[in-house]
């Protein structure tokens, strides 16, 4: 018998986009005066295969509580703003975000597989710096007459939402910059569509000449399945190196113990840990924030108990700041 296989941009248009069709699937009742329905600037959206690997019946579940709206998201928090890490001060018209030096950040597209409500970006006005065509070639003329740009950082939103045909045109182009050396993606797919991962996209790659990084991004064991391995080592031939990183959320990941299996679960899938970041205060996320101290505190317990190799380094981001602040 033929067997039906779907193709991942149909995974993604048949993706979750409303709470009360996630709270069926998962046999969970919610009490509506806690959760908000219509989040119009930032929807629901969260790919079916992720919500299967969240435990039925469980409103506690840590993949559920990072994609599910509360009515928390609604309070203005002092200290939190629209644009915490100053990425709107150092954007040029070109989509390029260049605020380190040697590196510049480029936002490939507005949209993600995934809304995570905890996002720093989640405010973002991307309609308004979305990469067109026009964008593309203003963005790759900055990269060009930038000799001290060392590192191409694509972003977004997430790139691996473009298709093939655009990203490798794109890969290519910035790969012709004499000066550029390394192509860095940051991408939360390979952990919550796998199968954007196809074989066809990793031949590809694996045909660029200049050293490819992509960093993925895993808050917590649960979202690490068979699928999402296969995926890495699908990325692993095609010669990437995969990093990890993570954002420490309250309720979510918060546990010395949660990070060390994160970690030593994600070694398995031959991704090293790279950030664990302090959330970023982003006006709607306060409620998943972890404090400076007690993240000093959670990472000197898991120093204590896994090797050196398998600690992120904990770092936050500061408006203006020349690079992020390593705190431990
Ligand atoms: C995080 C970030 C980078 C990359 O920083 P690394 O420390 O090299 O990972 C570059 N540009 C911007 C705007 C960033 O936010
Ligand atoms: S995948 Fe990344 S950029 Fe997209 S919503 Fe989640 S945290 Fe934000």
């Amino acid at each position: 018998m033929l067997q039906k296989t779907q193709s991942w941009q149909q995974e993604l248009a048949e993706g979750f986009n409303n709470i009360a069709e996630i709270c069926k699937y998962l046999n969970i009742t919610l009490e509506t005066a806690k959760y908000i329905e219509h989040s119009p600037n930032f929807p629901v959206r969260v790919p079916r295969e992720f919500v299967d690997r969240m435990r039925k019946g469980d409103l506690n579940d840590p993949l559920l509580k990072q994609i599910l709206p509360t009515k928390k998201e609604s309070l203005n928090t002092p200290g939190y703003t629209y644009d915490p890490v100053g990425d709107l001060a150092s954007m040029t018209e070109s989509s390029v975000i260049h605020k380190y030096f040697g590196r510049v950040l480029l936002i490939t597209t507005g949209s993600c597989a995934i809304n995570c409500r905890y996002c720093f970006r989640r405010n973002f006005p991307y309609n308004d710096f979305q990469l067109s065509t026009k964008k593309h070639q203003k963005a790759i003329n900055y990269i060009a007459t930038h000799q001290d740009i060392s590192e191409v950082i694509l972003s977004g939103g997430d790139p691996l939402l473009l298709s093939d045909q655009k990203l490798i045109a794109l890969i290519k182009k910035i790969e012709s910059i004499p000066h550029i050396k390394r192509i860095r993606i940051h991408s939360r797919i390979p952990i919550v569509l796998p199968h954007r991962i196809t074989d066809e996209l990793c031949d590809k790659l694996s045909n660029i000449e200049k050293d490819l990084i992509l960093v993925v991004h895993s808050n917590h064991s649960n979202e690490l399945n068979e699928k999402v391995k296969i995926a890495c080592q699908r990325l692993k031939s095609a010669h990437i190196t995969l990093l990890n990183q993570a954002v420490l959320l309250k309720g979510i990941n918060d546990k010395a113990e949660q990070l060390c299996t994160l970690h030593e679960k994600l070694f398995t899938f031959q991704v090293m840990p790279y950030y664990l970041h302090l959330l970023d205060k982003a006006t709607g996320t306060a409620h998943f924030e972890v404090s400076h101290h007690d993240g000093i505190k959670l990472m000197n317990q898991i120093k204590a108990i896994l090797p050196g190799y398998l600690v992120p380094k904990l770092v936050t981001e500061q408006a203006g700041a020349a690079n992020k602040i390593v705190i431990a």
